[in-house]
């Protein structure tokens, strides 16, 4: 089995919110999709999705993702998908970092893998665990009391994890978090989400103003390991990274720091299925707490967070980023159902979606 050709769609995914605000002025009113139809000498295809949060999330864009495929692709045909570590040596060889470039690919790849064995992507991931995966809501920053509102929105709808971005001000900050945190049902679970924006000193005092009752754990409170390593040493409450652990050299490190209590695993920021997989081991390993998530994207980006999701260890895996839910376009004819609020994975062949290429439009570039 050989890769014949490649495709390139690009497709403009709205913002389902409006306006999504982060920490330091950062806005979002749509997300710069890049989704990759791979075709191999048999006729079989498989699909992957690369969404970048904004050209101000991490260091990625959208058309930094289709420049990146240009520069791998004329050389990815002839190779066998199946095989998708050497894949993926491949694209590395070719292009240092740059994994969201690389995930697109890489997924479509796991895709086309499952189709030719006639498995579900997650029993390539190593088998589903066969339970239900609970949500969790991307809760923007905004007043206390509009996030409160926007929490019960989510529980109303059977999210039973919450992410909490904050990251202005330390006393805004506390008030947001104890006015999200004032309707809390019994075993949900709430991440306050700084996005790298605290510094040392605004964390502490965050903390210090913060009911202490409250159940939380912190997500990338700062924007370096040092700061964050810093802020560890000096609290005890659980951390979690997201933004920096971009590679395995980041989460080898960070685990050897004993720098988190857990793992926020995006599979694009990881570079795709296959580097995930690893990172998901490490975590493992670590004993590590996992939500895994991407930065944003359509139904065919949340498959292979479904995917992966359902291979995590239950006593692990906290919750699962429905990302379609951020966006206001379906990108299948078969989107994977939420049923009493949690997902399962599909059961057929690969990612199990049935992508609808008229909301794709032609290819934007094409190699074969
Ligand atoms: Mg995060």
């Amino acid at each position: 089995m050989k890769i014949e050709s490649i495709d390139v769609f690009q497709v403009e995914l709205p913002y389902s919110g409006g306006v999504y605000r982060l920490a330091r002025g950062r806005e979002y009113a749509s997300f710069d999709s890049t989704v990759v139809r791979v075709t191999c000498d048999d006729g079989t295809s498989g699909w992957g999705e690369s969404v970048p949060f904004g050209s101000t999330y991490i260091a990625a864009h959208g058309r930094g993702v289709r420049a990146g495929i240009d520069e791998m692709a004329p050389h990815l045909l002839g190779l066998d998908p199946r095989t998708v570590d050497r894949t993926h040596e491949h694209m590395d060889g070719l292009l240092v970092g740059h994994g969201h470039a690389k995930c697109a690919v890489d997924v479509a790849c796991w895709d086309v893998f499952g189709k030719s064995v006639g498995m579900p992507v997650c029993d390539l991931l190593g088998g589903s665990t066969g339970e239900p995966l609970g949500l969790i809501s991307s809760i923007y920053a905004g007043s206390p009391d509009d996030m409160r509102a926007r929490v019960a929105e989510h529980r109303q709808l059977g999210y039973i994890a919450h992410s909490v971005k904050v990251g202005d001000d330390p006393a805004r900050d506390a008030e947001r978090v104890a006015s999200c945190l004032a309707d809390r049902q019994p075993g949900e679970y709430f991440l306050v989400d700084a996005n790298g924006s605290m510094t040392v000193e605004t964390a502490l005092r965050f903390l210090r103003l913060l009911p202490t009752d409250l159940d939380v754990v912190l997500e990338a409170p700062c924007s370096t390991v040092r700061e964050t390593l810093s802020l560890r040493r000096r609290s005890d409450v659980p951390i979690v990274w997201d933004e920096l652990a971009t590679d395995d050299a980041s989460v080898v490190s960070m685990i050897a720091a004993d720098g988190a209590d857990g793992l926020g695993l995006k599979i694009s920021k990881s570079g795709g299925l296959t580097p995930a997989r690893r990172q998901r081991d490490m975590a493992i390993a670590a004993g590590y707490t996992m939500s895994v998530q991407d930065t944003v994207g359509s139904d065919i980006a949340f498959a292979a967070v479904v995917h992966l999701a359902q291979t995590v260890p239950t006593r692990l895996l906290r919750c699962m980023l429905d990302v379609r839910g951020m966006v206001n376009l379906s990108t299948v004819r078969n989107p994977v159902p939420v049923v009493d609020g949690g997902v399962t994975a599909p059961r057929e062949p690969g990612l199990g979606i049935d992508v609808d290429t008229t909301v794709l439009g032609d290819p934007v570039a094409s190699y074969s």
